[in-house]
């Protein structure tokens, strides 16, 4: 499970002994000491997970966390609340302001490590290693393959995050700017009529066994891959 995580930490020392970690367990690390310096890498690129740091200079961790929490293209951000304090009540805080979990620092790397991969099992499938199988289709991260009753098939790398990403957000309407964000990790530079090429592309590749039908089109919407 290799995920982009974006460290928001201002103490050197705790900043680079949690990205060592990170690393260290397969993790892209990208590291900010400061809000408005994560704000800035958030919006050329959505992480698969966000570290944060409660007390930073400036904006506060907490106050960070609502705003992702509370704008349309952040909120769904994978994020963990990282502090020295460990009083129940700013636990609840933590948890109201929209982090997923929360970790009292002095933590083990393996705590986590564990916790991570909790976070995103839950809130990001596609950022994790299992395998997903819907009628038959079946797509193995860890081996990069897609069969269908068993029979491989060959798909780009972009088609091959699209469906994963699909087949991990089943029955849900994604807009184009969504799989932009989500699929391709960037909305600025790519424009939306590229996710209908790799659409048609993914569709042609799954219409011998007519799993394209699975890929539906909403119009004026965007998409959703539905198995009933
Ligand atoms: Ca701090």
């Amino acid at each position: 499970m290799a995920a982009n995580i974006l460290l928001v930490e201002d103490e050197p020392a705790i900043q680079e002994l949690i990205a060592f970690n990170l690393t260290q367990a397969g993790h892209h690390v990208m590291r900010a000491d400061s809000v408005e310096a994560a704000q800035n890498m958030v919006r050329s690129a959505l992480p698969d997970l966000i570290l944060l740091d409660w007390m930073l200079p400036g904006i506060s961790g907490i106050d960070y966390a609502r705003k992702l929490r509370g704008d349309e293209r952040t909120k769904q951000i994978p994020l963990i609340m990282l502090t020295a304090r460990s009083d129940e009540s700013d636990k609840i805080v933590g948890l109201d302001a929209g982090a997923d979990d929360y970790i009292t620092k002095p933590f083990s790397p393996r705590e986590l490590q564990a916790r991570i991969k909790a976070v995103l099992r839950r809130r990001a499938p596609e950022a994790t290693d299992d395998p997903v199988e819907v009628k038959g289709l079946r797509l193995d991260p860890v081996t990069h393959r897609v069969t269908v009753h068993g029979n491989p098939i060959e798909l780009g790398p972009t088609e091959f995050r699209l469906l994963h990403f699909f087949m991990t957000h089943a029955e849900r309407v994604h807009s184009r700017t969504q799989l932009l964000d989500q699929v391709w990790g960037d909305h600025v530079f790519v424009e939306e009529r590229t996710v209908d090429v790799h659409i048609r592309r993914l569709r042609a590749e799954l219409e011998t066994s007519g799993h394209d039908s699975l890929i539906q089109t909403v119009r004026g919407t965007g998409y959703r891959f539905s198995a009933s």
